[in-house]
């Protein structure tokens, strides 16, 4: 079993940047090189900006190189929760946004001309219990009526149609759902970056960024400093001492997922006949897909703390379990990958974007980043050029954890908190 992630070790690197030389300025310097510093680098360019994209490790090698490559709609809370905390306005606003991140996807995708399996193959959402199943039918209603979703519901009696398997009570279908290969939209959007002429540097970790004027920061690297007119923080889960007053507000979650040999085409028929991208209702999910050369993707098994090797094999074997109890066809099948990642989850579980001490930020897609992260560059784009309003997230209050003001020692009474809910709801 190989502890790295499927996507990375399936795609072509846009090229090596390890050695890059920086520039001693640029109109803007990104601070991160997952999918929303990847996207807003793009999204700049696109606009003529002078950019250079920093990040202390590889491109994609955080979040948006390691997750489930799953693009889907709506927000990380129920709908209704959303109605209920915002109203129903700015809620179906929000939960539009994320219609919008998709189709960002999509057009970055044909634009660029990046290979990467995106395809609107449709998202399913698995009820683990028969309330949950009720739980959809309301949401299903309130999304029609309030955003003019279109969803569909699977009952229980018709639920093979979706899955080949007998454990879920019932699911929901959004066909805007959407399915892509990460390692080759990552390496994808670098390309088109550097190619825009974005200059991109690889193991050079931000170590300080000292103020010069409104917005103006010397950014202080290990490989160089950078003069910059405008700086964007997108660090997300990997978020730590650079920007202390974002990192107690970003729960870092970790995440584990597994990936199976390459199926016999008729047994992936009948896991997901429809290819759908699927996650189910509680709160530690498990959610799975077929890759693009017929495995078996299945994620979940939060662990409240960060992926090293001896926990990445342990939840390899948890994960494994997991999936033959979904899946029990798949009992004797081969794991190849096993890795972990952590999730950018904050207090309400919405997006934070924003401006603090003269520095942009976007960050806490909490397990929705795919598409949101992408979309958020090009919104940052739009915002550092002035545009406020075109920031969904504008008007959100970002609160900090309490307590957390350095490593997060709440995450294993999370954990539990977690698992608790999942037993009574
Ligand atoms: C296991 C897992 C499964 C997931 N599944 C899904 C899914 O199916 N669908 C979905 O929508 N979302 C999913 N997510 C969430 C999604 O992947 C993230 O929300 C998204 O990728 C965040 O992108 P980002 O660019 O903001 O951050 P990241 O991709 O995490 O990138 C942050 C980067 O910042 C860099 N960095 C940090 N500090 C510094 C510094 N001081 N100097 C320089 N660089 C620095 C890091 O090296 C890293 O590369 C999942 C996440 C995980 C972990």
């Amino acid at each position: 079993m190989k502890l790295v992630s499927y996507w990375l070790d399936t795609a072509e690197p846009a090229g090596d940047f390890r050695r890059s030389e920086l520039p001693s300025r640029a109109d803007v310097v990104v601070v991160g090189a997952g999918l929303t510093g990847l996207s807003t680098a793009v999204h700049l360019a696109r606009r003529g900006a002078d950019v250079a994209l920093v990040d202390a490790h590889t491109v994609g090698w955080g979040a948006s190189g390691r997750n489930g490559g799953m693009a889907t709609t709506g927000l990380a809370i129920s709908f209704a929760t959303a109605v209920r905390r915002y109203g129903e306005g700015p809620a179906t606003a929000m939960f539009r946004a994320y219609n919008d991140a998709i189709d960002t996807v999509e057009e970055l995708v044909a634009h660029e001309g990046i290979d990467c399996d995106f395809e609107r193959s449709g998202k399913l959402t698995l009820a683990c219990k028969p309330a949950h199943y009720r739980e959809f039918a309301a949401s299903a209603e309130l999304m029609g009526s309030l955003a003019g979703q279109e969803v569909r519901l699977v009952p229980p009696s018709r639920i093979r149609e979706e899955i080949g398997s007998s454990y879920y009570h019932g699911a929901m279908v959004d066909p805007l759902g959407a399915g892509v290969h990460v390692g080759r939209l990552t390496a994808g959007l670098a390309g088109a970056a550097a190619a825009r002429g974005v200059s991109l540097h690889e193991e050079a970790r931000v170590r300080e960024l000292v103020r010069r004027g409104p917005h103006a920061h010397d950014v202080r690297t290990d490989r160089g400093t950078i003069r910059a007119d405008q700086v964007v923080v997108a660090t997300s889960g990997y978020t730590g001492g650079l920007t202390p007053w974002l990192r107690r507000r970003i729960v870092p979650v970790g995440s584990f997922i597994i990936v199976t040999e390459p199926l016999p085409r008729g047994v992936a028929d009948e896991l997901l006949p429809r290819r759908r991208v699927a996650s189910d209702s509680k709160h530690l999910l498990y959610y799975f897909r077929i890759t693009p050369d017929n495995r078996l993707l299945f994620g979940g098994r939060a662990r409240f703390s960060g992926s090293h090797h001896d926990r990445g094999m342990r939840s390899g074997r948890i994960l494994t379990r997991a999936m033959t109890d979904v899946f029990p066809v798949l009992t004797g099948t081969r794991v190849d990958y096993c890795w972990g990642g952590l999730v950018d989850m904050t207090l309400d579980r919405m997006v934070h974007a924003g401006e603090r001490d003269g520095v942009f930020y976007s960050v806490g897609y909490s397990g929705h980043g795919v598409q949101m992260a992408t979309h958020m560059g090009k919104v940052l784009a739009r915002v550092l050029a002035g545009e406020q309003a075109a920031n969904p997230w504008r008007d959100l209050a970002f609160r900090a954890v309490p307590g957390h003001v350095g490593p997060p020692w709440f995450l294993p009474p999370a954990g539990a908190f977690y698992k608790f809910l999942d037993a009574v709801s």
